[in-house]
């Protein structure tokens, strides 16, 4: 199979941008170039801001089971399409196939779900205070035409999660994907497209994020701003979207604690946050960073950690059995060069990798720093890669501030046979999402999001339907 030149998708159709501009994606596994993908300008935009002005007024009028038809159809296209759009998220951002599936068909997933939840809009009736002949009611309605900006860690289920819960209450979105991982989001809106989603429902650009952004958040058509990716952009794009008082939900970087309490089972704790650790070479916002154990319990998990990340089977993530692909870019192979002298330097102990593999591609090996510093950049930064940096505790109470030190709230991971334990954590740590014994699970009916500098707004649940909806008052009197 071989890798598509990408296009935008506007008013229905897909074109070439109107400059003729396009930019390089490379394959992260191999360092070459793949192909092609169209670079919008303002003239672009233009056309797709009126195609999403004109498709919102099509889709808000739709009636809701016939919207939740679209979606199922776009989701089931999705699935009988799963090897072929997995094996391009894999030639483009170099996670593992049996991952990249793994994506594609949870994209369904999510798409049925909401598909499902858009038939629960209700408004309500409430009881007017004495005059009987007043009639007071909720309308739940969409915002109106979104603009959505996604990264490239999971091409498919960053703007699943926002395209899923906009289409089902009625909106229309145009949504700028990420230009290094292009291919798999144009196959994620090539089945809502060929589910007979209506023209100017859905647009797809691509280009000059800072261009897009400050060009679609300002215009007088956006009504709703809705990010994934690091804090630092998201804050600008906040700011932005606060001077044209546009809503937004911003999904943003983290820092996520494991907690492994002295009673805690060391090898379900090794087998799942070492698991987790390693997806998608630990790009990944809930990923498990900071691993905080329980002193009496450090070693051996040290030990069982790094005997986990060192037999891991790292290689091209079309490869037969490769566990770990490469970084999707240079950029976090330099991040992770830097991450691991740092916290050398400030005295930690590099137990395992700690180094590039190769010289084609973005290869690192697995790493687990021990005995991090406080102060180590790896233990403030978000390290977004393959890199576990351990250090051990005294007591729960000391576990849960540590926990709470950084800006970020996005996930946290505990480990405990304790009950009070479990409780107190779910009490104490300032994260919008918590797994205790268990790996993440972020279904499509919890809510996803964080607390603090990880962003607000949520990207699951029915809390996720809200952040697509303005509730109106409307009372009549029937005179
Ligand atoms: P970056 O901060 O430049 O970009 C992060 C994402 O934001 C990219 O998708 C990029 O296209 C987009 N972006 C950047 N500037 C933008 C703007 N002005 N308007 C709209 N979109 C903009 O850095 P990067 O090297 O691509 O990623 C590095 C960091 O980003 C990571 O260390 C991680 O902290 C964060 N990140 C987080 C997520 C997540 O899932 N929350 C995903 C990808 C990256």
């Amino acid at each position: 199979m071989t890798y598509p030149d990408t296009q935008l998708f506007i008013h229905g159709q897909w074109r070439e941008a109107a400059a003729g501009e396009t930019l390089a994606v490379f394959n992260p596994a191999t360092g070459q170039e793949i192909g092609r993908v169209a670079h919008a300008r303002t003239a672009d935009l233009d056309l797709a801001l009126e195609a999403a002005q004109k498709g919102f007024e099509v889709w808000r009028d739709t009636p809701a089971i016939n919207r939740s038809k679209t979606l199922r159809a776009a989701a089931a296209l999705l699935r009988e399409r799963a090897t072929d759009t997995a094996r391009l998220l894999t030639l483009e951002q170099g996670k593992p196939l049996a991952e990249a599936k793994g994506e594609v068909l949870a994209a369904a997933d999510i798409i049925d779900w909401f598909a499902d939840e858009g038939l629960r809009v209700y408004g309500r009736i409430v009881p007017s205070r004495g005059n009987l002949a007043m009639r007071q009611m909720v309308l739940k309605d969409p915002v109106g035409p979104v603009a959505a900006f996604t990264p490239w860690n999971f091409p498919i289920n960053q703007v699943v999660r926002k395209l899923a819960a906009a289409l089902a209450t009625g909106c229309s979105m145009i949504v700028k994907a990420p230009e290094e991982t292009p291919a798999a989001p144009a196959a994620l809106v090539r089945a809502f497209a060929d589910a007979g989603l209506p023209p100017g429902v859905l647009g797809l650009v691509y280009g000059t994020p800072a261009e897009i952004s400050s060009y679609l958040i300002a215009h007088p058509v956006i009504r709703k701003i809705t990010f994934t990716g690091s804090t630092p952009v998201g804050k600008q794009l906040a700011a932005m979207a606060g001077q044209h008082m546009k809503r937004v939900t911003m999904e943003l970087g983290g820092h996520a604690p494991v907690i492994v309490c002295e009673d805690a089972d060391v090898a379900l704790a090794v087998k799942t946050a070492g698991g987790a650790k390693f997806r998608n070479a630990g790009q990944v916002c809930i990923s498990p960073t900071r691993f905080l154990v329980h002193e009496s319990i450090a070693s051996e998990f040290s030990a069982a950690l790094v005997k986990h990340a060192s037999g891991l089977a790292v290689g091209d993530g079309t490869a037969e059995g490769t566990q770990m692909g490469p970084l999707a870019n240079p950029r976090r192979v330099s991040a992770m060069a830097e991450f691991t002298q740092d916290a050398v330097e400030r005295g930690a102990t590099l137990a395992t990798g700690g180094a590039r593999i190769g010289e084609a591609g973005n290869f690192w090996q697995p790493t687990v720093l021990t005995d991090v510093p406080l102060d180590a950049r790896v233990f403030n930064d978000e390290p977004f890669g393959p890199m576990a940096a351990v250090r051990s505790f005294k007591t729960l109470d000391d576990a849960i501030a540590e926990a709470n030190r950084l800006p970020y709230g996005l996930a946290g991971y505990a480990f405990t046979r304790s009950l009070k334990n479990a409780d107190l954590l779910a009490r104490r740590v300032e994260v919008g999402m918590l797994w205790v014994n268990m790996p993440a699970m972020p279904s499509a009916e919890m809510p996803f999001g964080g607390l603090k500098d990880s962003g607000y707004g949520s990207e699951g649940g029915p809390e996720a339907m809200d952040a697509y909806l303005n509730a109106r008052s409307i009372s009549i009197m029937n005179v």
